[in-house]
């Protein structure tokens, strides 16, 4: 990561809320709050990775980012410019910086086209290259995901789930991005495969200068390739840290069951697990104050009532708790 920081993105008082309509009349029922007010900075040639059990708000999160879904509040801004301001002629060109691979190749990709034209589909939309010069530039692409010519006229369903991602990340690739949102890119993958992805990932990063944010609900992806990690949780940031601190020193109760479930592959060694009570509370209806206290085990009076801001504990280590760890 670079030693200095730049900011690329940042992102203030974030919010999506799904409304919920009821009856003939599709009377408002409140809402739910899939993403609740975030604060972030993601610096350039960084990996920000963000980390929450399923319908936390992280895929939420990494969509509004690119402002692929329109926030209810919030302001997101890119290389200095703010998004949710710009026409949707200026919104297009922006977009080219900015890319996303989703979770499931098979599905990501159309299984009727050859991957000679879904690497090129981009570059055609764009109008960057042409004829001779559009099949070279995407062979240079599926090199660099260590794919190669003669995969050019083949279709998805020829590929292991491994090298679908591999055309996937290579199409992301095309019109050389700033930012690539990971958005569970490596979950669907078997473990061998997972960090052969995150190699190339981080190699390309290296090579391309590229800033990732990389979502996933597993902490061991995270942690191979995060530089920064943001724990999400009910639609909130509820610890942010350095990569190193947040694994050797977890500030927030949740963060620190998340890490006590990670098996050790060393099996001399033992920790304990913590259990959390209950499942995750629905958005629709978040407890009050801090939305951990229903599963909290240090929950105390004021953690019923007043919601804690996410504040600098150590440096570079934000927790949202009222007794941080
Ligand atoms: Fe637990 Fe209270 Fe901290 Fe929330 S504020 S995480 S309930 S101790």
């Amino acid at each position: 990561m670079n030693q200095t920081l730049v900011p690329l993105m940042e992102v203030k008082g974030l919010k999506k809320h799904y409304p919920l309509q009821k009856g003939l009349f599709q009377s408002n029922k409140g809402a739910v709050r899939a993403v609740d007010g975030i604060d972030l900075t993601v610096y350039r040639g960084e990996t920000l990775g963000i980390v929450g059990e399923s319908g936390c708000g992280k895929s939420t999160t990494g969509q509004l980012m690119l402002q692929l879904l329109e926030p209810t509040e919030g302001k997101v801004w890119f290389e200095g410019k703010e998004m949710t301001s710009l026409s949707k002629q200026e919104l297009r060109q922006m977009r080219r910086h900015m890319q996303i691979i989703f979770q499931d190749p098979s599905s990501s990709l159309n299984p009727r086209m050859r991957v000679e034209d879904i690497v090129a589909e981009p570059l055609q939309v764009h109008g960057l290259y042409k004829g001779a010069a559009l099949r070279e530039r995407v062979v240079e692409l599926l090199e660099l995901v260590g794919l190669g010519r003669h995969h050019l006229s083949r279709h998805p369903h020829e590929f292991s789930g491994g090298q679908k991602q591999r055309i996937g990340i290579a199409r992301s690739l095309a019109l050389n991005p700033s930012l690539i949102v990971c958005d569970e890119a490596v979950s669907a993958l078997d473990v061998s495969i997972q960090s052969q992805i995150l190699n190339l990932l981080k190699q390309l990063q290296k090579e391309l200068k590229l800033t990732y944010i990389f979502i996933a609900h597993g902490l061991p992806a995270v942690k191979h390739i995060s530089d920064r990690i943001a724990v999400m949780y009910l639609g909130k940031i509820v610890e942010l840290a350095d990569r190193d601190s947040l694994f050797a020193h977890p500030r927030h109760p949740y963060t620190q069951a998340l890490l006590s479930a990670v098996p050790i592959p060393d099996p001399t060694q033992r920790k304990q697990r913590i259990v959390l009570q209950g499942d995750l509370p629905s958005p629709a209806n978040p407890p009050s104050g801090c939305s951990f206290h229903t599963r909290c085990p240090f929950a105390q009076e004021i953690c019923k009532k007043t919601a804690p801001a996410l504040q600098q504990h150590a440096e570079g280590h934000a927790a949202a708790c009222h007794f941080p760890l």
